[in-house]
């Protein structure tokens, strides 16, 4: 069962700009207290029995995790979970960024790390698997191809669900083709604890109804406090899966330099 809140919310355009809406047109106020009910396909084998030469063609609902994953954490994972099941997902596939175009404050983890711990940290979930699209992809790598190369591997019919943190989602309009990422997919936000909506809210005006933000109370867990805590050797034990613990320790990660 799906335990956690998820917020929706969609965009209408007026005259004053962009403003939220629901189904209801309730004020914002009042979809921050209600569960939603998420959208879902009939449950597998939910189906009336199929008549024979009857198109049995089925879409696959297919999760995207988009992320840096510099290092994943349990919370990336909860929310992975949590999509899952709020939007009734066949799968999740989880997409670390090659070279994060936009990032220049601090240096990222090689790609090849990052995948890897990636890989570590779903390895046993079985509706979950790791793509090196951005990874193997030269030059700054975009979401809107990744959608399209994903949606032309999945050779058969897919609905794709992008699900990131809301702070990257904020920027979308700076991303490459931002309505044809929107087209592409539906996104989800994911949000951390105490996370202001108001930004989200009044800075990303999309007319598009496909846009949902999920709370995610685990994410208080966050790569930056990982990191730091590891440069001032303080224990990330529990916040992010044994393996990549191992991984981070092996491989010298995010040290103070000597
Ligand atoms: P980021 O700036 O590193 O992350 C922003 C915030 O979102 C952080 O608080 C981060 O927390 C959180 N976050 C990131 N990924 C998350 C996830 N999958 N689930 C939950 N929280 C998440 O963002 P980024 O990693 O560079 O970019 C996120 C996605 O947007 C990537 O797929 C990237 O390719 C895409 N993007 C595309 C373009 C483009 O097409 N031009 C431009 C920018 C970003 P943590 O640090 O704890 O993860």
């Amino acid at each position: 069962m799906c335990t956690l809140l998820v917020l929706f919310a969609w965009f209408g355009s007026g005259n004053d700009g962009w403003t939220w809406a629901t189904a209801s047109r309730v004020p914002v106020t009042s979809i921050l207290t209600t569960t939603a009910p998420g959208r879902r396909n009939p449950p597998v084998g939910s189906a009336a029995p199929i008549e024979s030469g009857e198109d049995v063609t089925v879409t696959k609902r297919l999760g995207v995790m988009g992320g840096t994953f510099d290092p994943i954490h349990h919370g990336h994972l909860v929310t992975a979970e949590e999509a899952l099941c709020q939007f009734a997902l066949d799968e999740v596939v989880f997409v670390p960024t090659g070279r994060p175009w936009m990032k220049t404050e601090r240096e990222v983890t090689p790609a090849e790390d990052r995948y890897l711990m990636t890989v570590i940290a779903t390895s046993s979930n079985p509706r979950f698997s790791v793509s090196r699209i951005e990874v193997d992809r030269p030059g700054p790598t975009y979401t809107v191809d990744t959608l399209e190369q994903i949606r032309v591997e999945a050779k058969g019919p897919v609905e794709l669900f992008f699900v990131t943190g809301a702070d990257a989602m904020l920027e979308i309009f700076h991303w490459k083709d931002p309505e044809e990422v929107l087209a592409r997919a539906h996104l989800i936000a994911a949000t951390r604890p105490g996370y202001d909506l108001t930004r989200f809210e009044t800075e990303a005006p999309t007319a598009h109804p496909n846009v949902s933000v999920m709370h995610i109370p685990a994410l208080a867990i966050s790569s930056t406090d990982i990191r730091r805590r590891v440069e001032e050797g303080e224990p990330i034990r529990y916040l992010v899966p044994e393996g990549v613990q191992t991984y981070i320790e092996k491989a010298s990660l995010y040290r103070r330099p000597a």
